[in-house]
């Protein structure tokens, strides 16, 4: 066991705070990273504050890591020390099925998440990124680009990945109308994918404040939801919706911006549900969708995407103990467009 230090909650109330505890002995087929990066995603924040209703304590958060390979176990062949490498959303998954092979490992239950989960005996608990090392089975780790920055990489390991896999899956590219509900995090970095596969991009912001980003980052149009003109305007527009907004939104109004056949995907995951009418659906063949990050085949397939079209996250880096006044700042929409923690200031 090797001492690890980092910062955890220790209940969904009280700020994060220095925690200090034991990381696993390596197996064979593990690789330990020294952790230099840790992106923090809104979903970090829910967890914190037990706004799923399924969080345990003391809770490590972090899942969008970034790297260096520190030791390899005898049977790694995928890294070797000095690597870059990023860990994401999950640790391990259920390898009784034939989901890896389909990609989508990440549904399946079993899938142990890198934070706020158990490792596979189901009793030593995960912990994630906001500390200084991690230990991970070689499968579960990801490849960085070398032409990508180290600290801006580190949030495609979850926000890239979630914009990625629903672009791909409902093939958004040329001649294809994608909007991205939310110019946060996410929604940044689903600009910069959506415009990189050659669709044409609207962003639906609440406001136009942050008109001129979205434009340079490679939206082709960018509109206000606070103005009811939006929806007038834009009825019937749009192939493909991502909303990424972590609140509770009124889904009908968006699912009217749709085509004939075209699909709303919730990626942001608000504390309650909200009413969807049967009208919004049906004239007009819709559908409401949901998805999650993506496969650890697919996130590598992003990353190397990203590696082609040197696509990274705008970042803001901060000292880790920093980390509490950030999630406030992201709460309040307040982030150009991705804090991530310098873990040398731990
Ligand atoms: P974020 O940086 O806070 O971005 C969310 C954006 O939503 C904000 O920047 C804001 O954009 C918009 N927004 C916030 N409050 C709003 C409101 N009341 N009404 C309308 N729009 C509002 O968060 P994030 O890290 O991108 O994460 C977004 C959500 O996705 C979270 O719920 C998170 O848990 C979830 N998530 C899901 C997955 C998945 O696999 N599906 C993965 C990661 C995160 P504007 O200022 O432009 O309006
Ligand atoms: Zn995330």
């Amino acid at each position: 066991m090797a001492q690890a230090r980092g910062y955890a909650a220790t209940d969904a109330s009280k700020p994060l705070q220095p925690f200090t505890f034991e990381r696993r002995e390596p197996n064979d087929d593990d690789i330990v990273i020294d952790i230099k990066f840790s992106g923090i995603c809104h979903s970090d924040i829910h967890q914190v504050r037990n706004e799923w209703g399924n969080s345990s304590y003391p809770m490590v958060p972090g899942h969008e890591i970034a790297g260096i390979v520190t030791a390899v176990g005898a049977k790694v062949t995928k890294f070797k020390v000095g690597d870059r490498a990023g860990v994401g959303c999950f640790v391990n998954s259920c390898t009784q099925c034939a989901t890896r092979d389909l990609d989508i490992e990440h549904y399946m239950p079993g899938l142990i998440p890198t934070y706020n989960g158990f490792e596979a005996d189901g009793t030593t608990p995960t912990y994630g990124g906001y500390s200084d090392s991690i230990v991970v089975k070689e499968g579960y780790a990801l490849s960085i680009p070398e032409n990508l920055a180290l600290d801006a990489a580190a949030p495609l390991l979850c926000a890239g990945i979630t914009l990625y896999s629903p672009l791909v899956h409902w093939k958004a590219g040329p001649g294809k109308k994608v909007a991205i509900v939310g110019m946060g995090g996410l929604g940044h970095m689903g600009v910069k994918l959506a415009h990189a596969m050659g669709a044409d991009v609207t962003v639906l912001s609440q406001s136009l404040s942050k008109k001129e980003d979205g434009l340079k980052l490679g939206a082709d149009h960018y509109y206000a939801t606070s103005d009811a003109e939006t929806f007038k305007t834009l009825a019937g527009t749009f192939d493909l919706i991502l909303c990424t907004v972590s609140a509770e939104i009124d889904w009908n109004a968006y699912l009217g911006l749709l085509k004939v056949d075209g699909s709303l995907v919730l990626l942001g995951i608000p504390e309650n549900a909200v009413p969807v009418h049967a009208f919004s659906l049906v004239p007009g063949r819709k559908s409401l969708s949901g998805s999650m990050i993506g496969s650890i085949k697919e996130t590598q397939e992003m990353l190397d995407f990203c590696g082609k079209h040197n696509i990274v996250s705008e970042i803001e880096l901060i000292r880790m103990d920093q980390v509490n006044e950030a999630y406030e700042r992201v709460i309040k929409s307040d982030v150009r467009y991705r804090f991530v923690i310098d873990m040398a200031t731990l």
